[in-house]
């Protein structure tokens, strides 16, 4: 592949190859309209760049800082493992860099509302903290499997000042709280915006998404530079879910062809239907919340059930730009058990002092994979998120690995 990766992709339809797109109902085909015009003008603006900057600079707490995790490292053996902080990010994870942005657009565009879903409720979180700093309103949709397993995320939605409605029909996870939030915002899709919580959902969202994230992977190449001897690391790993994360530090290294891109998804309890969430792995081409892609469907063609230990991981689709990426071959995609996850969980717990997010977890097991195999060589994670949220079902459901 040729060099500008980025500059070449998506095409202005919002394609990645054969995936991506956005098949909308007819009264949503202006709001998207709107906000495509919006985003090219707005985002691009002096006043725009420069407000955001701030923003990450002075409330977000950025650059969050690389870590190189000697000890872990040291015990495996293997390849060097480096870690970017995202969970040093303010609320603790990686998405309040998109949701800042979009919050920051939906001001200039003068909405007065933010609607969302959320899994693990980090995204909730994240874009109820947006709302709160620029005096929006803002409305959450989430699963009632996933309130009751991620209770310390609603509470703090809720002290950040957001509604947060439950969901109960299907699974009452993630995908009926898009398919609900979705149903909201079509009510009213003037004075809201859909603040989309990963690089999902149809055009421009995938692309403005992972355009918000490419700060970490920036600062993640820079600052490993600075680290190290070498200016690149051999390996850069993240989980996927919907994939925002992943594209965010990818972003850094996608035309350095030396680099090796992982995908890491979540494997769950096995590899039969319902019992995963990795959907490039065993998933087939299809269309999903608006947007063809890799999707998990049932017999019937409906997305299936999905599983897995990490609440923000289990969507039984995934972005576009992930499935093209996949297919050209550009990242290797691999799955990581709930148990494995669990290991490596304790393990960066005990071995470095960090507890890290179920799901960044999952990034973290894949290098303890491959460490081993790799001597000599770096891996650099994104972990994504802090684990705070997960510890009360960690240590019930599993105790404390003694
Ligand atoms: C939501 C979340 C994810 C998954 O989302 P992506 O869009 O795949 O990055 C990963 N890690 C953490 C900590 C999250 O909160």
């Amino acid at each position: 592949m040729s060099g500008h990766y980025l500059k070449k992709h998506p095409d202005k339809n919002g394609w990645y190859g054969e995936y991506g797109g956005a098949f909308l109902p007819p009264q949503l085909e202006q709001p998207f309209a709107e906000i495509s015009e919006a985003y090219d003008r707005i985002s691009l603006s002096a006043d725009f760049q420069n407000e955001l900057k701030y923003i990450r600079k002075h409330f977000q707490g950025r650059p969050t800082p690389i870590h190189y995790a000697r000890n872990l490292s040291d015990s495996l053996a293997g390849a060097r493992i480096y870690l970017k902080r995202e969970d040093l990010n303010h609320t603790g994870a990686h998405k309040l860099n998109h949701c800042m942005a979009e919050a920051l657009l939906a001001r200039h565009m003068g909405k007065q509302r933010l609607i969302a879903e959320t899994g693990a409720g980090q995204h909730g979180v994240a874009l109820a903290t947006a709302a709160a700093y620029f005096g929006l309103e803002c409305e959450i949709h989430m699963g009632e499997v996933d309130i009751e397993k991620e209770h310390p995320n609603v509470v703090r939605m809720k002290l950040l000042g957001a509604k947060v409605v439950p969901v109960s029909f299907g699974g009452r996870t993630l995908k009926e709280a898009v398919d609900s939030a979705f149903q909201s915002y079509l009510k009213d899709p003037v004075t809201s915006i859909y603040a989309i919580g990963s690089v999902v959902g149809p055009h421009p969202f995938p692309k403005m998404v992972r355009d918000f994230q490419r700060i970490v992977g920036e600062e993640a190449r820079a600052q490993f530079a600075e680290m190290t001897a070498s200016d690149l690391p051999d390996h850069v790993a993240a989980c996927v879910g919907g994939g925002s994360n992943a594209m965010g530090i990818f972003q850094g290294f996608i035309d350095e062809e030396e680099v090796t891109l992982h995908g890491v998804e979540p494997l769950g309890r096995g590899t039969k239907l319902g019992e995963h969430s990795a959907t490039i792995t065993y998933g087939s081409d299809g269309e999903i919340h608006g947007f063809r892609s890799l999707v998990l469907t049932n017999e019937d063609g409906q997305p299936a059930p999905v599983h897995s230990i990490a609440s923000g991981l289990d969507y039984p689709g995934v972005g576009p730009e992930h499935a093209y990426l996949h297919k050209i071959g550009r990242v290797l995609y691999s799955a990581v058990s709930d148990q494995q996850t669990l290991d490596a969980f304790y393990k960066l717990s005990r071995l470095e002092g960090i507890i890290p997010a179920l799901e960044s977890a999952h990034a973290v097991a894949h290098a303890i994979r491959m460490a081993p195999e790799h001597p000599g060589e770096s891996i650099l994670i994104n972990l994504s998120g802090r684990g705070d949220k997960d510890i009360d079902y960690v240590a019930d459901n599993y105790g404390y690995n003694v």
